[in-house]
């Protein structure tokens, strides 16, 4: 990653990819005290154009304000940061990070008297969960590893260290032979993936569970909202393991992830073992608004 052209913002200036770098005693590298967000832009008949920009950017101030670090920016800079990172790296289409971080001014717990940096970077990534699996589906495993507690990390921060978790669980889930892990909450009940949102389908109607421990994803709530503008009911609610066996179809969701179809999860077979009917609307509604080949709802896309 650290070896290529292009350039990535830090602190407000652009650098060249390679020099973009932070000191070893940078304190977010030693203890996880970040925030940050993945955003994706697609190419569309009329250019590149950022998915739902301004509302990844509120979340990054959302995650910030939770972890008491004040962003020396304000959200217009953000986004321009963000729509210029895939300009100057002249991509079609690009994942985007931005990250805000303590650096190394010193050492101590207490983070007193850190400046808050910030950096965006943006790059070419395909499917996150393989091309193939977007109409396949894939396998996945309950971890055993209970997703964060609420009183001991604050899921509604995409905070840096949340994602140790996250690592351990899907690394799990790899070395078992599945694609992605299904972590449940303290009390055994599904609370999302290791870096997506879950939905299950049951005799047309969609479940997804309540934020409680997951994250409030923007694609769950684009979801939300192509699922009702179609007719689809879409009940929160607490949703156990079995549950999920026994579902006509799931699908992950997330920035990165879009529309994963889920085919198997702790070795049964989920509906009919492919993409279901309802996911595969779902996921093609979304791939034609990110790709905006729909006339509504153009407040998702900043092009860039
Ligand atoms: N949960 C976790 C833990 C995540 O990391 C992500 C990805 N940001 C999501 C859910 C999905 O969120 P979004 O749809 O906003 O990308």
């Amino acid at each position: 990653m650290d070896d290529r052209d292009g350039q990535i913002w830090l602190d407000g200036t652009w650098l060249p990819w390679r020099e973009a770098k932070v000191h070893v005693l940078t304190h977010t590298l030693h203890y996880g005290c970040g925030v940050f967000e993945g955003l994706r832009a697609y190419r569309t008949e009329r250019g590149t154009a950022v998915f739902r920009l301004r509302d990844h950017t509120d979340r990054l101030f959302r995650s910030a304000h939770i972890m008491k670090m004040s962003i020396p920016f304000d959200k217009d800079a953000l986004d321009r940061a963000q729509l210029e990172a895939v300009a100057r790296n002249n991509l079609e289409s690009a994942y985007i990070r931005p990250m805000c971080f303590l650096g190394a001014e010193g050492m101590g717990l207490h983070a007193h008297g850190l400046a808050v940096h910030v950096m965006v970077a943006a790059w070419q990534w395909g499917s996150y969960l393989g091309a193939e699996n977007m109409a396949r589906g894939i396998r996945v495993r309950t971890s055993s590893y209970a997703r964060n507690h609420v009183n001991s990390v604050m899921c509604k921060a995409k905070a840096n260290g949340n994602y140790l978790n996250s690592i351990l669980a899907v690394q799990e889930a790899i070395e078992a032979g599945c694609d992605e892990a299904l972590l449940l909450d303290h009390e055994g009940y599904v609370a999302e993936g290791s870096g997506e949102n879950i939905f299950i389908v049951r005799r047309g109607r969609l479940y997804t569970p309540d934020l409680t421990s997951a994250l409030e994803g923007i694609t769950r709530e684009t979801v939300f909202t192509l699922a009702r503008e179609h007719g689809l009911e879409v009940v929160e609610k607490r949703i156990t393991r079995d549950e999920v066996y026994v579902a006509d179809e799931a699908f992950f969701t997330g920035t990165a992830a879009e529309v994963t179809p889920i085919r198997e999860v702790d070795g049964r077979v989920i509906g009919e073992g492919v993409r279901g009917p309802i996911t595969e609307k779902l996921q093609t509604l979304y791939f034609d608004y990110v790709h905006g080949r729909r006339a509504d709802h153009a407040e998702w896309l900043s092009f860039v």
